[in-house]
């Protein structure tokens, strides 16, 4: 007997994808929340982009709010990185040798990022965390982390309990597979909660604080006023390096990061997502006499085949810019009409809305959340609802309470009008 033909018969490309991709890719998918599951629908096939505007392979626009989770803060194929990936493209992809886009990128991190004198570049996000952790280990001669319940710092082993992002979407403690040797190093304390980090401080022999210093993957969870002072404070005196995970904030809610916003300065930094403009690019960097321990100058080893790929490197360095003192001001009045206006169209629909330049979140919670037990308190039935709503008035914003919506320069005033009338219209139809 000869079997139907099925997969021909579905509905639409994207469904007739899915139905494939759940065969060859778990999921779906090659990166966990792009599944949807978390808002209880099918993931949706992307054809292309064009500046804040995502097309869909069955032809439906959305106004895109997560721009591929933060790298995108010009929005999608802007000409001038295009420009500049082609250009380097046709000169070789990748040499496993230096070249000069490497070194004017790091003098163009250094020169915004105030803690920053030196980095090493990284092809993503986790593996700069993970080798910002060995050199914190080394230099301090201890074995201990601190890290904060709902933060995200890349799939490493031992920073994955209590983790943002991906886990809190899918309401995983931590993962199997994690070996107990990896975590036994991890302390882990409370975001905005200052006696609980300080007795962290008195009872561990702590290597590092590690901290997005405006965490951004249980949703956008800014610091408490004098927060991020307190962690510098208690670096210091513990004898503790502070990093901050600026992989989200940096190059975004400031020219030189949080830290420059803030003027806490960390011992060291890592950095990806708007780093590499689009392409993969990460970073970690801090002063001289700590990144030179790294091989070849000292001996924390460290390395990668597509480290500095020219291609990310061009991607970063043309992003980078663009990014001037105007583009922050546009990006900050984006998000700030974009928070005022949610708030608004929300009617009488409880939300708390947390935001900062370039970054937002609307929590589905009647009190504002200052931790990870306050976001993980949030009507995720009512956000995914209400995502789903947004998706099908072409809106899309990040499938999960526990991320932030990524505005971006290329986002403009008309834009967000009719952002605020497809999230008037979807609040009203949950409300
Ligand atoms: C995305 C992210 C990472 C991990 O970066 P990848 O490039 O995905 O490995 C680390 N830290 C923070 C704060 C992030 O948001």
């Amino acid at each position: 007997m000869r079997r139907a033909v099925t997969v021909s018969l579905r509905d639409t490309r994207s469904e007739e994808l899915y139905a494939r991709a759940v065969r060859y890719l778990p999921g779906g998918v090659n990166s966990p929340v792009r599944a949807m599951r978390a808002i209880g629908r099918d993931p949706l096939f992307v054809e292309r982009g064009k500046g804040p505007e995502l097309i869909d392979v069955d032809g439906n626009t959305y106004i895109d709010y997560v721009c591929s989770w933060g790298p995108l803060i010009l929005g999608h194929a802007h000409p001038v990185v295009l420009e500049a990936v082609v250009e380097a493209a046709a000169g070789g992809t990748t040499f496993g040798a230096p070249t000069a886009g490497e070194v004017h990128l790091a003098q163009e991190v250094s020169r915004r990022v105030p803690s920053v004198e030196m980095l090493r570049m990284t092809s993503s996000g986790t593996e700069a965390a993970m080798s910002a952790l060995r050199l914190a280990r080394a230099a301090t001669g201890r074995e201990k982390v601190l890290k904060f319940a709902g933060a995200y710092h890349g799939h490493v082993d031992g920073l994955l309990a209590q983790a943002g992002s991906g886990l809190a979407t899918a309401s995983l403690p931590s993962s199997p597979g994690v070996p107990a040797a990896a975590t036994a190093n991890t302390v882990i304390v409370p975001w905005n909660d200052v006696d609980a980090l300080v007795r962290a401080t008195e009872e561990h022999e702590l290597a590092a604080i590690i901290a997005e210093p405006y965490p951004a993957n249980m949703g956008l969870v800014p610091p408490c006023e004098g927060f991020l002072e307190l962690l510098r404070e208690r670096a210091s005196a513990s004898g503790a390096l502070l990093v901050f995970d600026e992989v989200i904030s940096g190059f975004r809610v400031a020219p030189g990061g949080a830290q420059e916003l803030t003027g806490v300065l960390p011992d060291l930094t890592v950095m990806g997502k708007v780093l590499g403009g689009g392409l993969p690019a990460a970073a970690f960097g801090g002063s001289r006499a700590l990144m030179e321990q790294l091989a070849p100058v000292g001996d924390v080893y460290q390395a990668g085949t597509l480290s500095g790929n020219p291609l990310a490197v061009a991607a970063g360095l043309a992003t980078l810019a663009q990014l001037d003192e105007q583009a922050y001001l546009r990006l900050h009045a984006t998000t700030h009409a974009l928070a005022d206006g949610l708030r608004d169209a929300a009617g009488s629909v409880p939300v708390q809305i947390a935001w900062t330049t370039g970054l937002l979140t609307v929590f589905f919670a009647d009190e504002p959340v200052r931790d990870y037990a306050a976001a993980q308190r949030c009507d995720v039935e009512r956000y995914a609802l209400w995502c789903r709503q947004l998706l099908a008035r072409g809106v899309y914003p990040p499938p999960s309470q526990f991320e932030a919506w990524f505005p971006s320069l290329s986002h403009d005033a008309e834009h967000v009008e009719r952002t605020l009338e497809v999230a008037a219209a979807a609040f009203a139809e949950i409300a």
